[in-house]
């Protein structure tokens, strides 16, 4: 998809005549591409009129800033579908936070279940899991094992074939026990799909969730609309838990889904391992759906300054970008200013500051230094991947910095998605590099 967008808007710089003629054009091949990556026809019509509304193409600059420009407006457009603006919801210590889990069979309950359990242990909840599956046959040995290999405690029965009563029975009994964090994983289908959602709203009246949340399998494309949409009718949820983001899909169904329900996608599941959840940002999932983080830009940019460079670039051709390289360019930007400039070219950090002037915009800056300034050697030189394991690393450091955890954990997504550019990357850069003879 990104290349499609790229790839419209550079013929637009490239044509002769930069009419509006060659801009309609241009927009309606990236409409298409959207289309094609399931975002549903309907949002792609009302995009088209956004994005036209937002590019005032006569009051445009030269080719180059006319690409930056359209780029951005598509962005932006985009991360407004996807974000909804709806507080997450946020679990209290000291008490029983149920969560309910709904979705279709196979989209990735079970497995998101104990993912989210771990996450939340990891927090210092006290967590733990029902199994309210009497559907099918096996899905309580699944979640027994899951939960066993993840050391959460869990509740189910084989014998009971009401899932209302387990789930009732399962809640209550965590309840007494003081657990904090207790999750209710369902079946996902029924003889009729009637009996499905009857059954989600019986248990949702026993167990009174605090939050339901709906998981959504990221490839099943632009079913993903009407899906979301039935169950949002049928059993009221608060959130989106979007699975399989690790595989081929195009991701635009998630948008559609957003857009029709009103609801947040609060977490991305990118793997089949207990640690592939990751906190889901509007900004970071946009730039990869539309394969623009201009690193590339950014690159070209640092080396007319001729700042030094030596290693960050080493470790870009080599497909690598440690938490160390992010500090290095954060601490170049604070060099080069003017900020609001140099920030537009990281992927994500301009959006990041988008409304804040130079001086928040540096202060904010700072603050992502003295997260790294707290930093091990070891945490620095890292690929990220410790964090995630070990996540009482992110606490330390938010208390050491005197940042927030919600900081720490940006500025991690933040290296998460250039890491990622970086390995992506990988050839193109050490060709470029053979080609000037640079370093
Ligand atoms: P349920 O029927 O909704 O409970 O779905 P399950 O949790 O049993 O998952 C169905 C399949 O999807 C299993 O094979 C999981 O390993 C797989 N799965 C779930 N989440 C992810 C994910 O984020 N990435 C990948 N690659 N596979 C996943
Ligand atoms: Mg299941």
């Amino acid at each position: 998809l990104g290349r499609r967008i790229n790839a419209a808007v550079s013929d637009l710089s490239r044509s002769p005549t930069l009419d509006e003629k060659a801009f309609d054009g241009m927009v309606k091949e990236i409409c298409n591409a959207l289309i094609e990556s399931d975002v549903n026809v309907r949002l792609v019509a009302s995009l088209r009129n956004s994005i036209r509304r937002a590019v005032n193409f006569k009051e445009l600059g030269p080719a180059v800033n006319k690409k930056r420009l359209i780029q951005k407006a598509v962005f932006d457009e985009l991360v407004k579908l996807v974000d909804p603006h709806a507080e997450p919801f946020k679990p209290r210590k000291g008490k029983a936070n149920v969560i309910m889990f709904v979705g279709l069979q196979g989209s990735g309950k079970t497995t998101t279940c104990t993912k989210l359990a771990r996450w939340y242990q990891a927090r210092q909840f006290k967590s733990c899991l029902v199994c309210a599956d009497t559907f099918r046959a096996g899905a309580f040995d699944q979640l027994k094992q899951n939960a066993t290999k993840a050391k959460i405690p869990y509740y189910g029965s084989l014998t009971q074939t009401d899932p209302v009563v387990v789930a009732r029975e399962g809640v209550e009994k965590f309840k007494k026990e003081r657990f904090e964090i207790i999750i209710v994983d369902t079946s996902g289908r029924h003889r009729q799909e009637q009996d499905l959602f009857d059954e989600m709203v019986q248990i949702q009246h026993a167990v009174k969730p605090d939050q339901t949340i709906m998981v959504l399998d990221s490839t099943i494309g632009q079913q993903a609309e009407g899906q979301s949409r039935a169950f949002k009718e049928a059993a009221d949820f608060g959130a989106i838990v979007l699975t399989k983001t690790d595989g081929a899909a195009a991701g635009g169904g998630a948008i559609s889904a957003v857009a029709a329900t009103h609801t947040p996608i609060v977490f991305l599941g990118t793997g089949e391992h207990m640690l592939d959840l990751e906190r889901f940002a509007p900004q970071p999932f946009v730039s990869k759906l539309l394969g623009m983080g201009d690193m590339q830009g950014l690159v070209d940019h640092v080396q007319s300054l001729k700042l030094d460079q030596k290693d960050t670039m080493k470790h870009i051709a080599e497909g690598v970008f440690t938490v160390r390289d992010l500090r290095d360019q954060l601490q170049n930007i604070m060099k080069m200013g003017p900020l609001s400039k140099m920030a537009g070219m990281i992927p994500g950090l301009s959006n990041m500051m988008s409304g804040m002037d130079d001086e928040e915009g540096s202060l904010k800056l700072r603050r992502m230094i003295y997260i790294c300034d707290s930093m091990t050697m070891k945490e620095l030189d890292s690929d990220g991947k410790l964090f995630v394991e070990q996540p009482a690393r992110i606490t330390r450091i938010a208390r050491g910095s005197g940042t927030s955890v919600r900081e720490v954990e940006d500025l991690l997504t933040q290296h998460k998605m250039m890491a990622g550019m970086a390995k992506q990357m990988k050839g193109g850069m050490a060709n470029m590099q053979k080609a000037q003879g640079a370093m």
